[in-house]
């Protein structure tokens, strides 16, 4: 088949290279001339494990292209997959701007059929406003072509992208046309051998379920560090009572990890973005609003444990910080809690010594040069010198340390744990502090 991607980020770029790589004919579209530029140029402008071989592999067999030509897009592919971003607009609701005005471009250039899916995440209703959009552009151009919108809102994972996008738990199509529904059961057939993942339902039950999943998600997460705050108070190891909560199937053990707060590009502008609908339709989503509200507490709980160790006295201290990504396996640095704690801390007169296995570039291009950051190059560069030790992101390396080595080079024997890797035992066994989250009296 013949697919045209609008949109060559995270969700664009993985669909596209999955998509190609099953036989399909994909060319890529993006406003962005620099990124198409590097992509030309086999170079993959974000890091996301596999991404680089699956796309460089279908390059090299004429798979997939990328253009910023949106003319050449538009009657390339029957597909046309909106995959542009969906932001937060001041007001908490999912700005359209971007996948309207691709909407505008499809309907200004489609000359035959075209299937409009989309991908991005968007707000119940958004298909019948990209409908109405193409129908406009069309009425403009005195063309009566048709053509169908349906929603496949995606469910991939940053770090995981490639391996969720091709064995992925469900395919969500929207729609109610018989036309639509047999293409898209032949744009995912590959996927779709091993059992019936197909889910075809109305369209905005289709939207629906995407702020559905996330809300879900992010509640299990604010729901536990609300435990963990709890725990805290009260003696209590959440460590513990997360295994003992988990063990419970009606429960389950996963997404249930204490920390610092979610981020990234999804979560927050999601749940803010459900928030934000229910007040427009006269149902204030109480839920929704708290998981927002204990999330944004949370991302404060590493400077609050700093100021605890330090006593307030922060200013002139070198903080040596490691992850900067809002989870591991990326470079994404989008509303990461790393972000928040860095903020405090500079606004509190201390210096930051940070270490990430891939997110560094992305943390010089948002923040530039400061005298008040070093990005380390190795790990344990990021300690010389430094008061204590805060852990924002748990990639793998961080897992193993040798403590008493730590205790020697740190200036203070301080280690906020903002993801509950050590056992405070092992790390108070060194003469280190150990400040967990929701770990009870472990100082
Ligand atoms: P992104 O910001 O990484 O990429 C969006 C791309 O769209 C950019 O390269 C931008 O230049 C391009 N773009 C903007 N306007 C365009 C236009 N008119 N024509 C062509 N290209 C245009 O975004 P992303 O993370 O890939 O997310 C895309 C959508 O998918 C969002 O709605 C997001 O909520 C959703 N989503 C993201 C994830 C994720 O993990 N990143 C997972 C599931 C769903």
């Amino acid at each position: 088949m013949r697919i045209t991607i609008f949109g060559s980020g995270y969700v664009g770029l993985v669909t596209g290279a999955c998509l190609a790589d099953v036989g399909h004919e994909v060319l890529c579209v993006d406003v962005d001339e620099r990124k198409v530029a590097r992509l030309n140029a086999g170079e993959v402008p974000i890091y996301e494990p596999g991404l680089e071989n699956l796309i460089s592999k279908n390059m090299a067999a004429g798979r997939i292209r990328f253009t910023t030509d949106a003319a050449e897009a538009v009657k390339y592919g029957l597909l046309q997959f909106i995959a542009v971003g969906t932001p937060s607009d001041e007001d908490g609701s999912a700005d359209l701007k971007y996948v309207l005005k691709v909407a505008e471009t499809i309907g200004a250039h489609m000359n035959d059929y075209k299937i409009i899916v989309d991908k991005s995440t968007v707000p119940v209703g958004t298909a019948s406003k990209v409908e109405r959009t193409v129908a406009a552009e069309l009425e403009k151009r005195g063309l009566d072509l048709e053509f169908d919108v349906c929603s496949n809102p995606e469910f991939l994972k940053e770090g995981a992208a490639i391996e969720d996008f091709s064995r992925g738990s469900r395919i969500i199509v929207g729609t109610d046309s018989e036309r639509v529904k047999k293409a898209m059961l032949e744009c995912y057939g590959p996927y779709n051998r091993q059992r019936d993942k197909m889910m075809f339902m109305g369209v905005r039950s289709a939207e629906l379920t995407k702020y559905a999943a996330n809300a879900m998600l992010a509640t299990k997460i604010s729901f536990i560090n609300e435990i963990a705050n709890l725990a805290e108070r009260l003696g209590a190891d959440v460590e513990e009572v997360r295994h003992g909560i988990g063990s419970d199937p009606r429960i389950g053990y996963s997404f249930i990890y204490p920390g610092c707060g979610y981020g990234g590009s999804c979560f927050p502008k999601d749940v803010k973005a459900l928030a934000h609908t229910a007040e427009e339709i006269g149902h204030p989503a109480e839920m929704i609003k708290a998981v927002e509200r204990v999330n944004a507490r949370q991302k404060n709980k590493l400077f609050e444990k700093l100021c605890q160790a330090f006593d307030g006295q922060l200013a002139g201290k070198t903080i040596a910080l490691w992850g900067l990504a809002f989870k591991p396996n990326t470079d994404d640095m989008r509303e990461a809690p790393s972000r928040a704690l860095m903020e405090a801390l500079w606004e509190a007169g201390a210096r930051v010594q940070a270490f990430d296995p891939e997110a560094t570039e992305e943390c010089r291009r948002l923040y530039g040069e400061r005298d008040d950051l070093v990005l380390a190059d190795r790990r344990d560069d990021a300690l010389e010198g430094a008061h204590a030790l805060v852990i924002c992101t748990e990639w793998k390396a961080f897992r193993t340390i040798d403590f008493p080595q730590l205790r020697e080079t740190l200036a203070e024997p301080v280690v906020v744990d903002g993801r509950n890797l050590y056992s405070p035992d092992t790390v108070k066994a060194a003469g280190l502090a150990y400040y967990g989250i929701g770990r009870g009296d472990s100082v």
